[in-house]
């Protein structure tokens, strides 16, 4: 792998119309409409993705993960990057150049719109008029992205009130939207291409992920080289070494020098060959997608389930079936039953009074109530302020209760008995609870 050259910034592309370029922007437009219909969208009743981080609540797609279910969430995580593995050890960088926010946003928003205020002006870095009507255009695309961005940790609600309010009234929400919407404008204003080259930690894995039956878009050597001008071309390769490879790439790498870090697998330099060879007559793919086993002699067709292919496959499922099965058999509530933080026991009314906490999460998108009782200890009263205790759709609440339990019930300062939690919906919960109090059958 080779490393790229230091580029002259701000890199202008050429913009070659090919199968690619054409087949890439239906992909983009179809993820630029998902992005800004998500957040709209919900399924049973909760948003299809909400990352709430002030709650710590994550609704993804019909399953809501609470901060209890650190588990399903660590699994969802891992899912999702055993599937970035199996993607990038099939495809290569495919996710870059096709489906990366970055790129889509960058490709297909950001540089056409430049592109048509600055047409042939584009080069220059001069402060014109039309330079500043495209600050302008891009600052309020920041805007409207940087919000459509906040909805999905926030929801679209509030980001619609925080557009309403005044920065006076509401200042942090405003400085929240006013900072995101900055960090959008910085980074398809002026960083660009230098999110893929320079910051992005995917890039780097790239030769750890990718093997020589992995598909990356390559330059055909053998058939390109020796690369000249010149209309006797019998000692010559196929490139015509017309540079258009490098001044359609938005990364400014020159493709001829080997897979390079910085490609993000675009395929502009491939329909900017591709019309290089429909010109001098030659047959197209001197740029192509290929595999590096391909390029060095060997079979066209790249074994697709290979060992690390299979294993990364395997994985994946693996770990699918496994979140599938911890959401689906997760109960729709939870009981947690602590201690009072008081004195372990008191004496009340000659009865030993044992202070509890019970706390319930509803996983439910419904709210509910729970009723709560005890068992297996006779001559037991409970004294529960709140019971039945309502909890909201897909949120939890904490009551305080105390147990009261005959002096006689407690073994060397012990009584066990069983705490019961009945939801109105059927769940059902019981919990083991010890009581605490006096060694002896006698007060404290
Ligand atoms: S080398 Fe080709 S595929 Fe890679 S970033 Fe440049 S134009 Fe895109
Ligand atoms: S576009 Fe094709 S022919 Fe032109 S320099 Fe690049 S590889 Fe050679």
């Amino acid at each position: 792998m080779v490393g790229g050259s230091v580029v002259a910034r701000p890199i202008v592309p050429r913009i070659i119309e090919g199968r690619w370029l054409r087949r890439r922007r239906w992909v983009a437009l179809s993820l630029m409409l998902l992005f800004a219909a998500l957040p709209f969208v919900t399924i049973g009743g909760a948003p299809a993705i909400l990352l709430d981080v002030a709650a710590r609540r994550f609704h993804f797609f019909g399953a809501t993960f609470l901060p209890t279910d650190g588990v399903l969430l660590m699994f969802l995580l891992l899912t999702i990057f055993a599937g970035i593995l199996l993607v990038t050890a099939l495809v290569g960088r495919a996710w870059c150049g096709w489906a990366c926010p970055q790129t889509v946003y960058m490709d297909f928003l950001f540089r056409p719109l430049e592109r048509w205020v600055l047409g042939a002006a584009a080069k220059k870095g001069e402060l014109s008029g039309r330079r500043l009507l495209l600050l302008t255009l891009y600052a309020a695309l920041s805007v409207m992205l940087g919000n459509l961005f906040l909805s999905y940790f926030v929801g679209y609600q509030a980001v619609w009130r925080w557009m309403q309010a005044s920065p006076t009234e509401a200042w942090t929400p405003f400085l929240v939207m006013a900072v995101t919407a900055g960090l959008v404008f910085f980074d398809f204003a002026y960083f660009r291409e230098q999110t893929c080259t320079v910051v992005c930690p995917y890039a780097r894995l790239q030769s750890v992920l990718l093997d020589p039956a992995s598909d990356i878009i390559a330059y055909d050597v053998g058939r390109g080289e020796p690369r000249g001008l010149g209309k006797r071309r019998d000692d010559l390769g196929s490139c015509v070494d017309c540079n258009a490879c490098v001044t359609a790439c938005p990364t400014g790498i020159d493709i001829r020098n080997g897979l390079q870090l910085e490609c993000i697998a675009c395929a502009q330099c491939v329909d900017a060959c591709d019309a290089i060879m429909d010109r001098t007559g030659q047959a197209r793919g001197l740029i192509r997608y290929a595999t590096q086993l391909e390029l060095t002699g060997g079979p066209t067709k790249a074994r697709r389930l290979r060992p690390r292919v299979l294993l990364y496959a395997g994985l994946t499922l693996a770990l699918l079936a496994t979140l599938v099965v911890l959401i689906t058999g997760r109960a729709p509530a939870e009981v947690t039953v602590l201690r009072g933080t008081t004195m372990p026991w008191v004496l009340q009314e000659g009865k030993i009074r044992n202070q509890l906490r019970v706390k319930v999460a509803n996983h439910s998108l419904e709210p509910e109530r729970y009723s709560i009782s005890t068992s297996g200890l006779a001559e037991v009263e409970l004294i529960a302020p709140e019971n039945p205790l309502p909890v909201a759709a897909d949120g939890q609440a904490t009551t305080t209760i105390f147990v009261l339990a005959p002096p006689s019930a407690f073994r060397a300062g012990r009584a066990s008995l069983t705490l019961q939690v009945t939801g109105a919906r059927g769940f059902q919960s019981q919990t083991p609870v010890t009581l605490l109090g006096p060694m002896e059958r006698s007060a404290p």
